[in-house]
Formats: structure tokens, sequence, C-alpha cells
């Protein structure tokens, strides 16, 4: 029987390569419902091979707009939007390819509603990964993660018991700026930032990636995934992103995955876990060809963004959420060319600094912590501008 899946976030760069993969194997999916943001231009395009019954967009406008266009077609808009999708029982796995905070609620209502939730989206975790605990023992659902790093990990521990994991190592490739010193990286442009060796991804991703604060969430993530302390959990640069991630276990043997840089394999493997199917991969990773893997410590002095993820994680409570909402805030500041990329970094680590600590008991005391992070982060970048 086909796998009937609901993909959020489809004209992203997940969301794309979501399509492409079920595209590719018609016979094991079919995506009965999505959701775009504002690219309809994309929308279009996905709508020419895939026949939803139902498509939130965020505007209503663009509801409207589209309803005519496609009259056998239901059109919702909103977050209301997304998690009316999310809340639907005729599927059974959510692809969660949203970008930023607004990819929680439908998460947590797709857990809620007796779904498993292949996710892509940072914030689910990183801001209300407690929360999000607590949903999946109630409701005795799944996460199947899609980052490549966790993929990686998830792969790692197959056929062996977390109980007897020593630690998991995340690989980190160091993104565009890993040769930069902090010197050099006081001037670098945002056209810098975007050219990321290894991995084609969306903007604010790729930013993240440079300043290593993605490294930093890809910790915190790991920690609510695999449910390991932060001490169990170590970053190693790896500049080739040809080993994806390793567990070690009790008796120090490390289990690594390793593949082609291509974020469709993980998507692929979330989707059909525990069976692998084939997969159409133009380049094959071969290791004969690549003769040599680098592998050496994170510098956190360089990268203090890393640290500042540890310190969060370990603090509990609102300071990942806080962490998220002023990197957001300073990320897309920095790619509007109004401030400086290290100031990035500045506001960020202020930001959790001067936050003072609340507890995270439900979505109410999330969102407190996202608006105070995100006001903190604005009130820095204007006084920037100034
Ligand atoms: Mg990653």
């Amino acid at each position: 029987m086909k796998k009937r899946l609901i993909l959020l976030g489809a004209s992203g760069s997940i969301g794309t390569q979501t399509v492409d993969i079920v595209l590719q194997h018609p016979d094991l999916f079919e995506i009965c419902a999505l959701s775009v943001g504002k690219n309809i231009e994309q929308l279009h395009r996905i709508l020419a091979s895939i026949k939803a019954d139902t498509v939130c967009v965020q505007n209503e406008a663009d509801a409207g707009a589209l309803r005519e266009t496609y009259p056998d077609t239901a059109f919702i808009s909103g977050d209301e939007g997304l998690c009316m999708l999310a809340e639907r029982t005729d599927y059974d796995v959510l692809v969660n390819a949203l970008v930023g905070i607004v990819g929680f609620l439908p998460t947590l209502r797709a857990i809620e509603s007796g779904h498993d939730v292949a996710l892509a989206n940072k914030e689910t975790l990183v801001c209300g990964g407690a929360l999000i605990d607590a949903a999946l023992k109630k409701y005795g659902r799944k996460l199947l993660p899609i980052d490549s790093e966790h993929s990686a990990i998830f792969q790692c521990l197959q056929g062996n018991s977390i109980d007897q994991v020593k630690r998991l190592i995340i690989t980190a490739s160091g993104g565009s700026f890993r040769t930069k010193s902090r010197e050099e990286l006081k001037n670098v442009t945002v056209e810098q930032a975007l050219a990321h060796p290894n991995w084609a991804m969306g903007a604010k991703i790729t930013i993240d990636s440079a300043d290593m604060m993605n490294k930093g969430f890809e910790v915190t993530e790991a920690h609510w995934l695999f449910g390991l302390d932060y001490d169990a959990i170590d970053v190693i640069m790896h500049e080739e992103s040809v080993v994806h991630s390793m567990v070690e276990y009790n008796d120090h043997s490390i289990i690594a995955q390793l593949g082609a840089p291509d974020m469709r394999l993980p998507i692929q493997y979330a989707l059909t876990w525990p069976d692998r199917f084939a997969y159409d991969l133009s380049h094959p990773l071969d290791l004969a060809e690549i003769g040599t893997l680098h592998f050496h410590k994170p510098d956190v002095r360089r990268f203090p963004l890393l640290a500042l993820a540890y310190e969060a994680g370990r603090k509990g409570g609102c300071y990942s959420a806080v962490m998220n909402a002023a990197n957001d805030c300073a990320n897309a500041a920095f790619r509007q060319g109004k401030i400086p990329f290290l100031k990035i970094e500045d506001i960020v680590i202020e930001a959790v600094h001067r936050t003072p600590y609340t507890e995270l008991n439900d979505t109410g005391d999330l969102m407190n912590a996202v608006r105070w992070g995100t006001e903190f982060a604005q009130k820095k970048v204007e006084e920037t501008g100034r």
C-alpha cells in the first residue's frame, strides 16, 4: 500500500527534493496535501506533477486566485491551514520541511493526532524539544530525522541499543568560511557566505553553517532526538562532508554513515525506514576517488555560537528558543545588509546571556521565549544601523 504523505514547505530546498523522491517512487508514495509559502510560481510547477487534494498557502489572497485556476483542489491559508493539514486523519507521515518557528505547531498537532513526522524543520526541536519529547511519549509516535547528520546517527543506531551508546559524533564541514580567521570574518559579504563548498541549501541555513549556529542547532536536536546528555554529544570538523556523522558505543567501536552529499538520500531513508530502496544517484560515493578524509577538533573560540548552543541546552527552559529566535532575526539582518557578519553572534550571545530563566511548559511559554529573543535581536539590529 502506498504511504500517504503531507508535505509542508514543498517549495523550499528540502520540499523540492522530497517531491523528487516521491516522483521517483510513484508506487511507494503519494502526496495527499502540501503547503508552500508565497512561492506560487513553484507551486504551479509542483501541481503539474503532483495531484494533491488540498494545498495550504500563506496568504488568503493567493488561495482565492488559485481556487479559480484549480477548481478540483481545495486551497486553505495561513498558520491555521498548516495545523489543519497536520490534524487530518487520512495520512501516514507528515514531512515537515518548513523553515522557522512556524514549523513547531504542525509537528505537535501531527503527533497529537497519531502521526509520525519526518522532520527537517529545525525549530521544532531546537525551540520546543521538551514539549515535542513529552508529546511523542504520550502519543507513542516517532520522529524520522531528515537532516543528514541526524539521519546518519539514526542509521548508525539501527540494530543497536541506545543504552549502549557512549557518544554521538556530529560532523561539521565548517561552512563557507572554514579557512578564514576571525580577523578575516569581519568584512565578509553575503555572497561569500552563501557559497557553501559542499551542500546546496537554502540561504538562511547556509549563513547558519558559516557561523556554525547550524551545528549548534544540530547538537540540540540530537539531544532531543536520541535522548543523550549534551556531554555525550561531540562535534568534529570534517571538511569533505563524506562521513555524515557517527556513533561511538561502550566498547569504543565507532559506526559511521558515509554517502554522497545529496539530501535526497536522508529524505528517502526517512520515508522508507526501516527499509532501503534503490535510489538513482548520478555520482555515488567513490572512496578511492576521494582518497583522503580529514578530521579535526572545532575551535569554539572561532565559532562561539557552537559553544553557546551547548550552554543554552544545558541551562534548559527558554534558552534554546531565545537563541534560535535571536539568530533568526540577526541572520536575516545580515542577509539584508543591515549588520556585519560577526554582529550575528554578538546579538545571539547577548540575547541568551541577558534573558532571565523561564520555564518552558507549554506552547504559550515557547511563543513568549521566541518573542523575547526576536524583540531583543530587533532592538540590537536597529542600534547597529544607527
Ligand atoms: Mg545538517
